[in-house]
């Protein structure tokens, strides 16, 4: 929160000190790009490997294996997605919106990868369709797909509340996990990690910096599809804020179903080979 009135005063240069260009914290020039009309050419005659619904205030797992594409797709009505990602063969690799964000910016659309946790940090995934691709930035500063969002979740609703509610994302993708490895909640709950906001429409207010969401444009039939880079273990909540237009963390919102399309091509894009783990060799150093 920023205060009514400023602490302290403005010393004699501070026009100059606000007018430093900005600079961009990681340019990617140097990373490779992903070949774009090399996977989408792999899309012809795929074949339909999985469906999943994912219920209204619940989510579900999914397997998506290295080379094989992934569609989440709106069916009913506008609703907005919770993403996780792990790597299916150790679930300590995940995805990090964090650094994803700092990358690729606040909103990722086609062409931008969803990286992994640091030791492994590489492409987990990449975005080759985004059908809401046309939104851009509104004049509020809102975009589609966000980084900048964590989940929502019971422990901050009680903070904020003062009670419980357990049907937030955060206790869906930790009920999924635990159904999908038949394990514990509080096993798995650790695992379940800061998201995608699929189709979520969110951004920063220009006064106060705070984080704003506003009713998602998806409409039934739009859909981001992904590129598996690596064996993968997805799950996907359907945020109990359904199109996030009033408010989340309740069951006060119009909620609606998400469907996850599994497809598998009859030949990996040309060139392609999955990802390894970072080189750096964890030695921090003498
Ligand atoms: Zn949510």
């Amino acid at each position: 929160m920023k205060l009514e009135q400023y602490e302290h005063p403005k010393p004699p240069d501070a026009d100059e000190r606000r007018k430093v260009r900005p600079v961009i914290c990681y340019p990617v020039d140097s990373l490779v790009q992903p070949d774009l009309p090399s996977y989408r050419a792999a899309r012809t005659g795929w074949e339909k490997l999985s469906e999943t619904i994912v219920p209204p205030r619940e989510a579900s797992c999914f397997d998506v294996p290295a080379g094989c594409f992934f569609r989440i797709a709106s069916i009913e009505g506008p609703q907005v997605g919770d993403l996780n990602l792990w790597a299916l063969h150790d679930l300590h690799e995940r995805f990090y919106s964090g650094k994803t964000r700092a990358l690729h910016g606040t909103h990722l659309s086609t062409g931008d990868r969803l990286w992994s946790s640091l030791p492994y940090l590489r492409p987990m995934a990449t975005i080759t369709e985004d059908t809401l691709d046309w939104y851009g930035f509104d004049e509020w500063g809102g975009s589609v797909h966000d980084v900048i969002g964590t989940r929502c979740d019971p422990y901050t609703h009680r903070l904020l509340a003062g009670d419980d509610y357990h049907h937030c994302c955060h206790s869906n993708l930790t009920r999924a996990l635990a159904d999908r490895l038949d394990k514990p909640r509080e096993s798995v709950e650790a695992a379940v990690h800061d998201v995608l906001n699929v189709f979520m429409c969110t951004g920063f207010t220009r006064d106060t910096g705070q984080y704003f969401m506003k009713a998602s444009p998806v409409r039934p039939g739009d859909f981001l599809e992904f590129f598996a880079e690596i064996d993968l273990l997805g799950a996907l909540s359907a945020c109990p804020g359904g199109d996030c237009s009033s408010e989340h963390s309740s069951d006060a919102a119009s909620c609606h179903p998400l469907l996850v399309e599994v497809y598998k091509p009859a030949e990996p894009p040309r060139g392609w080979t999955s990802p390894p783990r970072s080189g750096y060799d964890r030695s921090h150093g003498p």
